[in-house]
């Protein structure tokens, strides 16, 4: 479990990435077991992890105090990416409901999202929450196109937005203009918005990339720019550090990006990398989810918030 885990490793294109890591830190393989682990979300005050094996419609807990694995929940209306709000609680993409929940203190579920104008939404994949309470996530197709991670359905609304629903519950469309929606977080400012955009997966000259807005005070987007042209796979989920970086998943591990859009180095991973989070007392642990697998990396810096 712990030591040098084949086929994991560092590469280094800039100086700045050596600074990231720490010399003698490895990548961990923490589990192993899932068909296709994704959304990892780390709870401070519980001291450990949650994380989606979609296929397998149950939703898994790492707990950092002894290591061991269970199951968080099961059926977890496969479930695909999470986060914590700021009051602690579970914030969850279902594709099976086709729905954004919260998980309550008292463990009750809270239907965030599961509509728009009267039309069920696709697939929820991947969700944010601001500081000011507003939600925000991807609604792609890939729950409703086969039945493997999800179950097999028309599109109602026939395409795949960014939606942003407010504190009040309404819900409004942020970014109309992508193909396949996929991850998305902020800068830790709060000022920026990237999210990456699958669209490959299902058209051959399809974008690859993630994409960099201006988050207006409305809450309404500008720019859009391409930002990263991923080299190796698709950028599927992504989090930031407290400097800025993203730090995002591909084919063969996890590409960290500086803020100017420039690859400064990569983890290696051994299986395709899903998304990834950080976690730990001082969130300076990177939490990765690789295919059938969980793994992590001590870093010398910190997520965002
Ligand atoms: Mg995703």
């Amino acid at each position: 479990m712990y030591g040098v885990v084949e086929g994991t490793g560092f590469e280094v294109f800039d100086p700045a990435f050596e600074a990231c890591l720490i010399g003698h830190a490895r990548v961990e393989r923490l589990w192993t077991g899932a068909r296709w682990s994704e959304g990892p979300a780390w709870f401070p005050a519980g001291r450990y992890l949650v994380w989606s094996d979609i296929p397998n419609n149950r939703m898994l807990r790492w707990d950092e105090t002894d290591g061991s694995v269970s199951v968080f929940r099961q059926p977890s209306n496969n479930s695909n990416g999470h986060t914590v709000d700021a009051q602690g609680r579970l914030v969850s993409c279902e594709h099976l409901t086709r729905r954004v929940t919260r998980t309550e203190h008292d463990g009750s579920i809270t239907v965030i999202a599961d509509r728009f104008e009267g039309k069920r939404l696709n697939s929820p994949n991947d969700v944010v929450v601001k500081s000011d309470g507003s939600i925000w996530f991807t609604d792609p197709s890939y729950g409703i196109l086969i039945d493997y991670e999800g179950e097999r359905a028309e599109s109602e609304i026939g395409a795949c937005h960014v939606y942003r629903v407010c504190p009040s519950g309404d819900i409004a469309i942020v970014a109309d203009d992508y193909l396949k929606p996929n991850g998305l977080a902020f800068s830790p400012d709060e000022s920026l918005l990237y999210i990456a955009d699958t669209g490959a997966t299902h058209a051959p000259e399809g974008p690859r990339h993630i994409r960099r807005h201006t988050v207006g005070s409305d809450g309404t987007l500008g720019g859009g720019e391409v930002f990263a042209e991923c080299t190796n796979g698709l950028f599927d989920g992504f989090r930031l550090d407290r400097d800025g970086r993203i730090w995002t998943s591909a084919a063969d591990g996890v590409h960290c990006i500086d803020p100017t859009g420039k690859l400064i180095g990569k983890i290696l991973i051994p299986e395709i990398v899903a998304n990834v989070c950080f976690g730990g007392p001082k969130r300076n642990r990177l939490f990765i989810c690789g295919t059938t697998s969980l793994y992590s990396v001590f870093l010398s810096v910190n997520g965002a918030r």
